[in-house]
């Protein structure tokens, strides 16, 4: 199964946590990162006093189901020592499942398509770097989501 998934941090060292992020998921059994975006930057969304954050969006080949490939993030998330004291707050890594090939899920531990891809630049536009031409299940072309969304504030680094 072809899947996406978000990283994002802005905490002790952002880009060493993502590329730490992104070895442990290929060094998991039954995930190949096969593509990788480049590294954007973004303010927070809520426009707190937190520093910037770094996004990218990477593209994994991998037998696990959904679930069990969100229960992998969590695990990275909580080996990098993720702090998180609100739910905006600044964090060291964050690993969201945006797409897992064409399947809809709304469960309780799980909503894929992630629910707020539509609103997030520093997941369209990288994603949109990886798969220009994407079909995003329910929502449709990347290409449209992205005409919709201000994505001044991200920079591209
Ligand atoms: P977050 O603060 O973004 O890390 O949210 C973590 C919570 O979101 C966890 O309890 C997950 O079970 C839930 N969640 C729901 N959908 C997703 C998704 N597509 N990717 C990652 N976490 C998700």
């Amino acid at each position: 199964m072809l899947a996406y998934i978000g990283l994002g941090s802005n905490l002790n060292n952002p880009k060493q946590q993502i590329k730490r992020a992104l070895l442990a998921l290929d060094n998991t059994q039954d995930i190949k990162v096969v593509a990788l975006s480049s590294l954007y930057q973004s303010p927070p969304i809520d426009g707190s006093k937190q520093p910037d954050y770094l996004n990218a969006v990477c593209k994994v080949d991998t037998h696990l189901s959904a679930l069990e490939l969100l229960k992998v993030c969590q695990v990275i998330e909580a080996q990098q020592h993720r702090a998180r004291e609100k739910k905006w707050g600044a964090r060291t890594i964050d690993l969201d499942i945006i797409t897992y090939g064409v399947q809809v899920i709304a469960s309780k531990q799980l909503i894929v398509p992630h629910p707020e891809m539509m609103n997030r630049a520093f997941v369209l536009l990288p994603l949109a770097e990886i798969e220009p031409t994407f079909k995003v299940p329910i929502l449709g072309s990347i290409q449209t989501l992205i005409d919709k969304l201000d994505t001044s504030g991200l920079i591209k680094l």
